[in-house]
């Protein structure tokens, strides 16, 4: 049986960047995905200052990745006031899609530690303290630490709870895509029109991430929503969706989720360490969940290689009220934007133009603070 210190199931954003982290440490790594290779499907992502100090950890300069696109301004409002409330990001904000992303942790990593093609099949906690396991290829392997880094609908979670995962539905079902040859300035936009959002983050020179919720639809019928539909309902989000509603065609990419949550479930006193979305499925109202993702592994990182008597219970402990704060959030943020009755709708955006851009940027900055503020406290507690 082989031995290795750690085996990462999961080489998404999550699993390579904590795979990133413990290949700077004298630790054996396993990281194993069921992809074949890293065929990196998705849309866009939009990494905010949090993320962005993450990546730093992981040694990547944000402005030396070449396909992302720098987010001057974040816009919220409506079809009427597209511009309602205009946030300055400071430059700290980039779009890019989400293969990019993974690209850039991949390139970072030495691909001997790296298993495409392979899952865990079967494992067992031993009472030393370690965990047997079983790949599908039937090798077996032993290790000190089993990280669940495989998604929102983490095998691992599902073997550790006995269950299957109990979601939350916001009853809100999402269409997201790339779409080219897009004048965007480097602002993004978020409008809320009732039941409709639309959403569009530049991801390049000339690329954009579009995004279309709908809250007043039921399942059956989101799930035989075709690019017509999809390009007739951005028509009704404005000036800009309709221009980039012209951009989409029977070719466009299109892929569809419903957007749910589940409540944050980290282990204490155990073997078995979940991070990422496994850990804490969360809506991606806030823009957050890669972010979080980011943060968990360098975190986890550091504690892995730190002298933490128990990293599990101290992941735990740094890690929980964090994550289920955003996740509430972001679940509220959803809601909020689809509220409904017209009055409402309109004493939102006279909100949003009224809130004092000094409150909304502290706000954000709390984000990034508590993040920053997490990792002077490991520096200090276990590192030293
Ligand atoms: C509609 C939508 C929009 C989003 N927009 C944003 C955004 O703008 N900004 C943001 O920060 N986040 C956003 N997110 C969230 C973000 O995509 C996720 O939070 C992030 O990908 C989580 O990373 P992860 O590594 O935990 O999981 P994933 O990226 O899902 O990676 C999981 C990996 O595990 C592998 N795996 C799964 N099961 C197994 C198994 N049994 N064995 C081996 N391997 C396995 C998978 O192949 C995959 O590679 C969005 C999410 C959605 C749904």
């Amino acid at each position: 049986m082989q031995s290795v210190d750690i085996v990462i199931q999961g080489a998404g954003i999550a699993g390579l960047a904590l795979t990133k982290m413990l290949q700077k440490t004298t630790m054996s790594i396993m990281t194993l995905d069921q992809r074949h290779t890293l065929d990196a499907a998705g849309a866009g992502i939009l990494l905010q200052e949090n993320a962005i100090l993450a990546l730093s950890h992981l040694d990547i300069d944000i402005h030396q990745i070449t396909h992302a696109a720098t987010i001057s301004h974040i816009n919220l409002g409506s079809v009427q006031h597209p511009d309602a409330m205009r946030l300055s990001t400071s430059g700290n904000a980039r779009g890019m899609p989400r293969a990019g992303l993974l690209h850039e942790l991949h390139k970072q990593i030495n691909d001997s530690d790296l298993y495409w093609g392979t899952s865990i099949k079967c494992w067992r906690q031993c009472s030393d303290k370690t965990i047997e396991l079983e790949l599908d290829n039937n090798r077996r392997v032993r290790c000190r630490w089993l990280i669940a880094a495989d998604g929102i609908h983490s095998r691992l979670r599902q073997d550790m709870q006995g269950k299957a995962t109990a979601f939350r539905s916001t009853g809100q079902y999402c269409w997201r895509m790339l779409v080219d040859d897009v004048e965007h300035n480097n602002e993004a936009y978020e409008i809320h029109a009732g039941a409709l959002r639309f959403g569009m983050i530049p991801t390049d020179s000339r690329q954009a991430y579009i995004y279309l919720v709908n809250a007043d639809i039921d399942g059956v019928l989101a799930a035989t929503q075709n690019w017509q539909h999809i390009k007739k309902s951005l028509q009704q989000g404005g000036k800009l969706f309709s221009y980039l509603a012209d951009k989409i065609d029977s070719s466009t990419n299109i892929l569809f989720h419903p957007l749910v949550d589940a409540p944050v479930y980290m282990p204490m006193e155990s073997s078995t360490i979940l991070i990422g979305d496994a850990a804490h499925p969360m809506t991606p109202n806030l823009g957050q969940g890669a972010a979080i993702a980011l943060e968990d592994a360098v975190i986890l990182g550091y504690l892995l290689q730190s002298h933490s008597n128990n990293p599990s219970n101290d992941f735990h402990k740094l890690r929980a009220k964090r994550t289920n704060k955003l996740m509430q959030s972001s679940f509220a943020a959803g809601a909020i934007a689809h509220w409904q009755t017209s009055w409402i709708q309109q004493a939102k955006i006279l909100g949003l133009q009224l809130t004092p851009r000094r409150i909304l940027k502290h706000k954000q900055r709390l984000f990034t603070d508590e993040f920053s503020q997490q990792l002077t406290a490991i520096k200090r507690d276990y590192l030293l």
